[in-house]
């Protein structure tokens, strides 16, 4: 599993969600030490994408100056215990072999990482302590460890340990669907 590689912690389905009008969600995956939500969509999966946005938008909800600056609050917000960024990763998992500086995800339709509204998310790690994140491009100095890039990559999403974790996660992948045969 990818973050089994990466030595990221990961609960599955660990709480579901009520967000309101009859909408309950139960995403996928939660880091807690990255305090990012998961959702996990294969090729061509378009049900729910909707209450996904929804969910996002309760889990990381606008603060109080973007309300005031004229961003719509969000309809239900999450308990404080589990908010986080939450991220849709969408279609067939990269192949390391397709890794450009700025990424692995193709940001386009048919696979990508992204958050409510912005498709260029990428996995990165931190290039001074190793945390792992996710943030737009790969701005591995985005991570909130408090590192920051000194003439360094600016992103860092084709790192190597990145690229032996979608490596594994492609050959679990392909075990599984052999078995399933
Ligand atoms: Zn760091």
């Amino acid at each position: 599993m990818f973050f089994d590689h990466l030595g990221v912690v990961w609960q599955y389905e660990p709480e579901g969600f009520d967000l309101g009008s009859g909408h309950w969600y139960l995403p996928d995956f939660w880091l807690p030490d990255l305090r990012i939500w998961l959702e996990v969509k294969g090729h061509g999966a378009s049900d729910g994408i909707g209450l996904w946005e929804r969910f996002a938008q309760a889990a990381d909800p606008p603060s109080d100056a973007d309300v005031a600056g004229g961003v719509a609050p969000a309809l239900s917000v999450l308990p404080a215990a589990w908010r986080g960024r939450a991220l849709l990763a969408y279609g067939d998992i990269p192949r390391p072999g397709d890794a450009r500086p700025g990424g692995v995800w193709p940001a386009a339709s048919e696979a990508m990482l992204a958050s409510t509204g912005d498709p260029f998310f990428q996995w990165c790690i931190c290039l001074s302590c190793g945390r792992v994140g996710a943030e737009f491009d790969g701005r591995w100095e985005r991570i909130c460890c408090g590192h920051s890039l000194e003439g360094g990559p600016e992103s860092s999403a084709d790192h190597p340990r990145l690229l032996a974790a979608y490596r594994a996660a492609r050959e679990k992948s392909f075990e599984h669907e052999h078995r399933e045969r």
